[in-house]
């Protein structure tokens, strides 16, 4: 199938409730374009000089999301344009990110990462570091950042039942975090699922899924 059958076929599955990013990482201008031309307008990628040089060449009506593992100091290069970064897990970071959102006079939003996988490569932050750092004192002058909500990868295993647990435990999450009252905080989007597992993470509770192999084929290098 062409892009466009598979990013339309996956859309009229999705329920209403949940939001596609388009994950676009190692493709090119002209297949990104192919989804774009469904109208569709949410794309992410994990490398920041990768998506700013497709910023800069694609059209503006683009929402950018960031969902990979973010180096503080290439912030700088995204912070006029993009959209939403999932992969916020450390205060280092959201300092960075709320400094350079305010010389660009902006509010950027960003999703706390919560680890739930197994493995150590894994990048994220345990539901107690993240309480810790809402309830930090420089949290709350953060005015160029807004916490929208937690987004999580699930263990790369078949095992069904462990990508459901690992679901569900950030499902929990997600709705303790929910229940807090905080400055630059309002928690709406769960971000879970990709191309293997978005069927059980909408199951379990996911409103924002990621998804790459199953809109664009496989990637040769990630
Ligand atoms: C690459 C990537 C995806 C998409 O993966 P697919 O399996 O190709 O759908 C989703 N989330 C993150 C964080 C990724 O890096």
């Amino acid at each position: 199938m062409s892009i466009k059958e598979n990013i339309n076929s996956i859309k009229s599955e999705l329920p209403e409730h949940v939001s596609l990013v388009a994950v676009s990482k190692t493709k090119s201008v002209s297949e990104i374009m192919e989804a774009y031309e469904t109208g569709h307008r949410i794309f992410g990628e994990n490398k920041v000089q990768e998506m700013t040089e497709k910023f800069e060449k694609m059209p503006k009506d683009i929402q950018w999301h960031m969902i990979g593992h973010v180096q503080r100091n290439k912030v700088k290069y995204m912070a006029e344009y993009v959209s939403l970064i999932h992969g916020v897990d450390s205060l280092k970071l959201l300092k960075e990110i709320n400094k350079q959102a305010k010389r660009s006079q902006r509010t950027i939003n960003c999703l706390l990462q919560i680890k739930i996988a197994e493995e150590e490569s894994k990048f994220g932050l345990s539901a107690e570091d993240a309480k810790a750092i809402l309830n930090s004192d420089s949290f709350k002058s953060f005015e160029n950042i807004q916490i929208c909500g937690l987004m999580g990868m699930a263990t790369f295993t078949e095992d069904q039942a462990q990508i459901k647990r690992e679901f569900q435990y950030l499902k929990t999450i997600f709705e303790e975090f929910k229940t807090f009252e905080l400055p630059n905080y309002d928690i709406k989007t769960l971000s879970m699922g990709m191309s293997g597992d978005y069927e059980l993470a909408i199951y379990c509770g996911s409103t924002m899924v990621r998804i790459g192999s199953s809109i664009f084929g496989a990637r040769n290098y990630d």
